[in-house]
């Protein structure tokens, strides 16, 4: 059977966590919201908050991240990694399409090439999903398989059922954290029946749809439509707030920055949208626009269904809601042309 917990003691659960674990929230950082550590006292983003406007791949993959330092003498070059303090993070309130967004990345960090950073936060983190009852117009998350009310990608999936949380059991760590946590009561099959309810309201909710049958295949077919590119890619910015803001968007750029003769060796997002993203010393292969927009399109739902058999894109809206000229993924690929 499922637990419940009344929300005016939603605080007192957090703080209970906080025991063990960081907790991250959604909070307002400069007026941005976003997954922020927990101050022990605020838990009023729960009115106000739909999603955050920076997801939750910051949490294990930030902007800006130190790599490494480094100090230059006469031997040459001497290196200090990082330490993890190896403290363990739980981040209250993910909603199931940035839950969803961070098992795509893992399929990229956690290819070939393991990425100690991402990893090392990843493996030490808790999910504590939140389902949305009330999602945004430019949502489109049940197109991608996904219901703004549930998640297998947490460990422990909340319902809002009016003046109690629902939580449902996901993982056996959820279950582990459920043993140690105390003042939750048993929840009622009338408090599961209003629980199924409220997912389906939110399901319905979520009208924006996209056809992702064949996608990749009418991508394939149309990617040397320049015509069509750029048609789509004219009122374009470039400005990359769309990618940098994507929960699935993983580019970074490597960047040493040294006074005198030590320094520190960063990565930062970067973006393909930006122009010089693709500079090489002879050449630029994406110096025009339309290039860089059909990159970003054919990159979440042609290449990464070849290359991870999964689609890029959860449908969580960013982009759209967030582009300074309202340039919308959802129209672009409802008017893939037919074949070329
Ligand atoms: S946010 Fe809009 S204007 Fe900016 S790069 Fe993306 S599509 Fe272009
Ligand atoms: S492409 Fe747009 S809708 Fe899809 S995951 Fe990225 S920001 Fe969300």
């Amino acid at each position: 059977m499922d637990k419940k917990i009344s929300k005016k003691d939603i605080g007192k659960l957090l703080s209970q966590w906080r025991q063990q674990f960081t907790v991250f929230v959604p909070s307002r950082e400069s007026g941005i919201a976003t997954m922020a550590e927990w101050d022990g006292k605020d838990t009023s983003p729960m009115d106000w908050y739909r999603n955050t406007i920076v997801p939750a791949k910051a949490n294990f993959f930030p902007p800006a991240e130190p790599m490494f330092s480094f100090q230059k003498d006469k031997e040459g070059y001497h290196l200090e990694l990082p330490v993890s303090d190896g403290h363990k993070q739980l981040i209250f309130g993910i909603r199931p399409c940035d839950a969803r967004a961070l098992a795509i990345l893992d399929t990229t960090f956690k290819d070939a090439y393991e990425d100690p950073y991402y990893l090392s936060k990843r493996n030490n983190t808790l999910l504590i999903g939140l389902g949305c009852t009330n999602p945004y117009d430019s949502c489109f998350c049940t197109s991608l398989g996904i219901s703004p009310g549930e998640s297998k990608d947490v460990d422990l999936m909340l319902t809002d059922i009016g003046d109690h949380f629902l939580i449902a059991v996901i993982t056996e760590a959820g279950e582990e954290l459920i043993a140690k946590t105390s003042r939750l009561e048993e929840a009622t099959k009338a408090d599961e029946t209003r629980a199924s309810e409220v997912k389906e309201t939110s399901y319905s909710k979520v009208t924006r749809r996209i056809d992702t049958e064949n996608i990749d295949e009418k991508l394939l077919s149309g990617f040397d439509n320049q015509d069509f590119w750029e048609k789509v890619a004219a009122k374009c910015l470039s400005c990359g707030i769309c990618t940098l803001l994507c929960p699935t968007c993983f580019c970074f750029d490597i960047n040493d920055e040294m006074v005198k003769k030590q320094g520190t060796r960063f990565r930062c997002w970067d973006s393909c949208a930006f122009p010089i993203y693709t500079q090489m010393p002879m050449e630029n292969p994406r110096e025009e626009k339309w290039r860089r927009v059909r990159q970003r399109v054919c990159h979440k739902f042609e290449f990464q269904p070849m290359n991870f058999d999964i689609i890029g894109c959860v449908g969580c809206g960013r982009c759209i809601r967030l582009c300074p000229v309202n340039w919308d993924i959802t129209r672009i690929l409802d008017s893939l042309p037919a074949k070329v």
